[in-house]
């Protein structure tokens, strides 16, 4: 045997993290998580997974009852959603103009199912016209979609649409509304969708450990009435049903702390309305694209449908996007992103996400951003960009 390791205390960066997410983390969260811990079936703990569920549906607007934090990240509740719902022989529709589109397709082949594509470039929303059309053709069990694709930053827009077309054909919309929730308008109910999924550390500012996920009746009656149990013991939400259902009867242990966490990020949405929240990404977010424009970048996406909380800024001709990504890293402590796939090397990720998306973090970027595009010779100009953000935020 070796001997025993010797590892200094751990001293992590004190980073601005305007990424692709996590996101910074709220103070107030970092303190709940603080706080003594309690079993997962202490009646303390029955309380607060009562509270969680409220504020969860609160945020999701829904009234749907099987509204739970699933313990992992959001790649969990995503895997609950698609393993649950999709069986064996089941057909799933799935986009192709993101990252995310794609893990769904993995998720749902692993599930046993059959996958068909509806297809858009990396970059661009799915169109209503080409969604019925893959209904038409292939009479899916299962629409997927994602409502903020951070691989891209676009927002799906005409939401509605697509689960109406989606419901004339008698099948269940999952939505990846991961970078969407409590950050950018969603109305699980109104809009219709029978299945939502998201994580805490994008528009939240909650680490990782526990994700929301909420499904409507008519979804939960298809996972409760399988004919086989879903492959994952672990995420099987017929048996997840005895803990956050009505038996409050053991499966796991939860994440007790990230429980907590998510309570109070929760209770902070409850506390700034969740309509007010919308308005501040817009706000923030608005200012943060203003500023880059200004200063002779592009985004990515159409205005139509710019995703507010994941900013797909265009790296200039010239730039080393991994150079500019590092500079920033190295001189101001900030991670911004890259492009993936089709993308890669073509935009910088720069996200806007809950306790993240304020005046000072814009300010912030701009500087960075600025100093390391002009580090590299790029032709830009930040006083331009600081004034557009300045007007954007007075407005
Ligand atoms: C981050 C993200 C996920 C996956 O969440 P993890 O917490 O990384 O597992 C899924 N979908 C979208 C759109 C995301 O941005």
């Amino acid at each position: 045997m070796s001997d025993a390791p010797d590892v200094g205390e751990l001293t992590p960066p004190n980073r601005t993290l305007m990424g692709p997410g996590p996101s910074d983390v709220h103070p107030r969260v970092l303190r709940a998580m603080s706080t003594p811990l309690v079993g997962h079936l202490d009646p303390s703990f029955i309380e607060v997974m009562n509270e969680v569920q409220e504020l969860m549906r609160y945020t999701f607007r829904t009234d749907n009852k099987w509204t739970i934090p699933v313990s992992g990240t959001g790649s969990a509740s995503m895997e609950a959603a698609i393993g649950n719902l999709v069986e064996p022989g089941d057909t799933m529709l799935v986009p192709t103009n993101g990252y995310f589109g794609g893990r769904m397709e993995s998720m749902a082949e692993r599930a046993g199912g059959e996958v068909v594509h509806v297809d858009a470039p990396w970059g661009e929303p799915l169109d209503s016209a080409d969604v019925q059309d893959a209904f038409d053709e292939h009479q899916p069990d299962v629409f997927g979609f994602v409502h903020a694709e951070t691989s891209t930053g676009v927002k799906q827009p005409s939401v509605p649409e697509l689960t109406s077309i989606a419901h004339d054909h008698d099948a269940l919309v999952v939505a990846d509304t991961v970078t969407s929730l409590g950050g950018v308008e969603l109305e699980a109910d109104d809009w219709g969708i029978d299945v939502a999924y998201s994580g805490p550390q994008k528009c939240l500012s909650c680490p990782p450990g526990a994700s929301p996920l909420t499904l409507n009746d008519r979804a939960m009656d298809k996972v409760l009435s399988r004919e086989e149990p879903t492959r994952s013991w672990y995420l099987d939400l017929s048996l997840l049903e005895g803990y956050w259902g009505d038996d409050r009867s053991y499966h796991h242990t939860a994440p007790i702390t990230n429980v907590y966490a998510i309570r109070e990020a929760l209770r902070l949405v409850a506390e700034e309305g969740i309509e007010e929240r919308w308005a501040r990404h817009r706000r923030v977010a608005g200012a943060l694209k203003a500023g880059v424009e200004a200063m002779g970048l592009g985004l990515n996406p159409e205005d139509e449908y710019w995703l507010p909380s994941l900013n797909a800024v265009l790296v200039p001709d010239g730039v080393d996007a991994g150079a500019a990504i590092d500079y920033v890293l190295d001189h101001y402590d900030l991670e911004i992103a890259g492009g993936l796939g089709a993308l890669a090397g073509d935009i910088f990720r720069v996200g806007c996400m809950g306790h993240s998306a304020r005046p000072e973090n814009v300010s912030f970027l701009l500087t960075a951003l600025g100093e390391a595009l002009e580090a590299q010779g790029a032709d830009v100009d930040p006083e331009a960009g600081f004034a557009a953000m300045r007007e954007a935020l007075n407005q």
